[in-house]
């Protein structure tokens, strides 16, 4: 969204998006460290794999222990400016992102990209919660390389970095959609610079089209143009192909495909997750009724704030007191772990890493 498009804005106000970080699991010690001299070494576990997705009654009993629910919902946050003194009901303070960023710390989240979660693959330390931490539209206030080379204070990655040195767990990810101009960097040494740093240090930066246009409007060639003029944009500064794509306003294109994968002028593009701006946490990739061209986000707001219902801190709270509808993870990448009752809750073509108990 753009601040021209208030009264757009307002309409979606209540449309959030939910950033789900990963945080990566302790590795099992190995049997060359950590042994004690003159004391016998302890034979290594192996790892649990993919190809060994049946249930071992230790990988149960945990999944159990930490009440893991891999069917459940994920909040994805949708941040726009950061701003000292808010001008629109989207902008956030710094203040405001730290104290939000504190909050899911509190409450068990880690961070994962967008990228991770729609394609199922993520880390996330047992009995905790993915979130996905999105950021729209490439503002300056999100980031900035200062004369050391390190990101500028109060800009979105700095913060997150803050909040990460804090909560070691905290793992300092995040998703940016962005369009023509990145960040507002005007030079193209400065813009490869910059995106470098956040790609090499694991963000994702992706498509949100060339000039942010409703495409609900568009003829359907247009929008495929909108979006290779970006990929080719974000190519042409390093950025890796987008393997997600965030709709301005959350606007669907009237052919809504086009929005996923489609060609213009020989290029051809095709995303694993469309992403809205609105109005909920989103279901599980797992789950039979995960939807990957749309995918929604929760805003981030608040009531004493512009927002009293569907964003970050209802749907925050909501989950809060519904524990069993929240996703939680069982600490292994290799297996989808629920409550029995949840079992038919998993699409079929996952059903054979299955843990049920
Ligand atoms: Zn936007």
């Amino acid at each position: 969204m753009t601040v021209r498009s208030l009264a757009r804005a307002g309409a979606l106000a209540n449309a959030a998006v939910v950033a789900v970080g990963l945080v990566v699991v302790a590795l099992l010690p190995s049997s060359d460290q950590g042994a004690p001299e003159g004391r016998t070494r302890i034979t290594p576990v192996p790892a649990p794999s993919a190809s060994r997705a049946a249930a071992q009654p230790s990988a149960v009993e945990s999944a159990r222990k930490v009440k893991a629910n891999e069917a459940g919902l994920i909040p994805v946050i949708m941040y726009h400016r950061l701003m000292t003194k808010r001008r629109a009901s989207i902008d956030r303070t710094p203040k405001q992102l730290r104290a939000e960023l504190e909050r899911l710390v509190r409450e068990k989240y880690a961070p994962i990209t967008a990228a991770e979660f729609v394609s199922g693959k993520f880390n996330v330390p047992a009995g905790m919660h993915p979130v996905v931490l999105t950021f729209d539209d490439g503002s300056p206030s999100h980031f900035a390389l200062d004369a050391h080379g390190n990101p500028k204070k109060n800009t979105a990655v700095e913060i997150i970095y803050e909040v990460a040195k804090k909560h070691p767990g905290f793992r300092p990810v995040a998703t940016f959609w962005v369009n023509r101009n990145p960040f507002g960097i005007r030079d193209k040494a400065e813009e490869k610079r910059a995106v470098g740093w956040l790609v090499g240090h694991g963000f994702e930066v992706a498509n949100h089209t060339y000039t942010h246009p409703d495409l609900h409007r568009l003829k359907t060639k247009k929008v495929s143009e909108q979006i290779v003029k970006q990929e080719r944009l974000l190519k042409g500064i390093g950025v890796p192909s987008s393997t997600t794509f965030a709709l301005p306003y959350g606007s669907a294109p009237k052919k809504r495909t086009a929005a996923r994968e489609g060609a213009w002028d020989g290029t051809k593009y095709h995303f694993d997750g469309v992403f809205l701006a609105s109005a909920r946490p989103s279901v599980s990739p797992y789950a039979k009724g995960f939807d990957r061209t749309a995918i929604p986000r929760v805003q981030s707001n608040e009531k004493k704030t512009g927002c009293p219902v569907y964003c970050t801190q209802y749907w925050l709270d909501w989950l809060n007191k519904r524990p069993g509808e929240r996703y939680t993870s069982d600490g292994d990448p290799a297996h989808i772990s629920v409550p029995k009752k949840l079992r038919g809750k998993i699409t079929p073509s996952r059903a054979k890493s299955v843990i049920a108990y």
